[in-house]
């Protein structure tokens, strides 16, 4: 890319002002909004291109430049820091690092234009963190793979134009071997889909999808056929990254937002940032927001240098869910009653963030990757 950081992260800026305008947010929030007509408008500004080759419509920049947009995304709309998400780690990502020259020839040069985004069917109702329990089968047929089975929770399923679906394509294997990944469109015949209510991130749906036998051709392999798991950790990989970058920018809302109360509130003849107990309590907040940020730049820095950066990833998203739950539940005591009411941005992104530390791979997951790069990993 040769926009330098800053003056792309301003056009970005510019752009936030003009179409997302603060005030916006908490109406669409209610209204269930979805920020999918977004995507072109983002994709003009050359957002979903930042990682890929140019060949394929990209810009060759380093993930860096992601992580900085993403966190800034996610400071004005927490929806449209996922929604990039979707389009580079659950799609550009897995095509570049397992996807057939084929399949990112098709798809790249759309994720990257904003016509198509991709999500990851990985959860079914027995299988949460235990990846190793998933039931949905593929198995072969005259033409290819006909799928069978339920996934769970899958997030902004009826808007992307495939599913990344983790699959058993061996029938006679058990736990995290014999899985395979497949792209589904989400449309294909068989597919259905039921949306499930839930408390917060009213902007990305859940749905309940059932597979019917469902048909897909012989190339809707993606990587190959028994290393699912491998090429599941690979896209978990770049979504954890994304999460570490974009609960920094929600987190640093949530401080912007208790900051700005604690000027203006006045009880007891003066503002609320005068008692020593506030000002320390949102010091505190701005600090782990500080090094929540630094972890994300960090994660983001070894992946653009090719470093390993497994422990990283896990590590970032821990801290990034982390440090967003733990200044949310800060915000919201020092914004009381202002922030209960659904006005408030703060009451939004107390609820959305409640997801995170468990979503994704629940933290729990996260200490026991990183407990294994400590050389204290036991089996899961
Ligand atoms: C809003 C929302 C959006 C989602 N989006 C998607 C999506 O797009 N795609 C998708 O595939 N999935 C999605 N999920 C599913 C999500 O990834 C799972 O909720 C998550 O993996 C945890 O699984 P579970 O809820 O079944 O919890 P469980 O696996 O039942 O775990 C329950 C608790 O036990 C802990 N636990 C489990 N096993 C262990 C262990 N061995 N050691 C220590 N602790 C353990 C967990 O950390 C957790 O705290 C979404 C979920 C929600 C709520």
């Amino acid at each position: 890319m040769d926009v330098p950081i800053d003056d792309l992260l301003e056009s970005v800026g510019s752009f936030l002002d003009r179409e997302v305008p603060f005030d916006a947010v908490e109406a669409w929030d209610q209204d269930h909004r979805t920020p999918y007509d977004f995507l072109p408008r983002l994709a003009n500004l050359g957002l979903f291109g930042i990682p890929f080759p140019a060949h394929y419509g990209g810009y060759d920049a380093p993930w860096t430049v992601v992580s900085h947009v993403q966190e800034q995304l996610a400071h004005r709309w927490y929806a449209l820091g996922s929604i990039l998400s979707r389009v580079v780690a659950f799609g550009g990502m897995s095509l570049t690092e397992y996807g057939s020259e084929a399949q990112r020839e098709t798809h790249l040069p759309d994720l990257i234009s904003g016509k198509r985004f991709f999500t990851l069917a990985l959860s079914e109702p027995d299988a949460g963190s235990d990846v190793g329990a998933v039931r949905t089968r593929a198995r072969r047929s005259d033409r290819g793979w006909v799928v069978t089975g339920r996934k769970t929770w899958i997030s902004d399923a009826q808007g992307a134009s495939h599913l990344v679906t983790v699959v058993r394509t061996d029938a006679h294997s058990s736990g995290t071997k014999g899985l395979s990944v497949l792209l589904i469109p989400s449309d294909a015949q068989g597919v259905s889909m039921s949306v499930i209510p839930k408390v917060g991130n009213n902007s990305m749906p859940s749905f309940d999808i059932g597979f019917d036998d469902v048909e897909v051709p012989e190339d809707a392999l993606m990587g190959t056929e028994g290393h699912g798991m491998s090429h599941l950790s690979s896209t978990l990989h770049y979504s954890r990254a994304s999460v570490a970058s974009t609960t920094v920018g929600a987190a640093q809302r949530a401080v912007d937002v208790a900051r700005q109360h604690s000027l203006e509130r006045i009880q007891f003849g003066r503002a609320l940032a005068t008692n020593q107990v506030i000002r320390h309590r949102l010091v505190d907040m701005q600090i782990k927001v500080d090094l929540a940020r630094l972890t994300a730049r960090h994660l983001a820095h070894l992946i653009s240098t090719g470093a390993d950066s497994r422990r990283w990833s896990a590590i970032g998203k821990t801290v990034g869910t982390e440090t967003l739950q733990f200044v949310t539940d800060h915000g919201m005591q020092i914004l009381a009653s202002a922030g209960y009411t659904v006005e408030s941005p703060m009451q939004r992104i107390w609820r959305d963030a409640r997801l995170f530390s468990f979503g994704e791979g629940s933290n729990e997951i996260q200490r026991e990757l990183i407990a294994r790069h400590m050389g204290i990993g036991a089996p899961l």
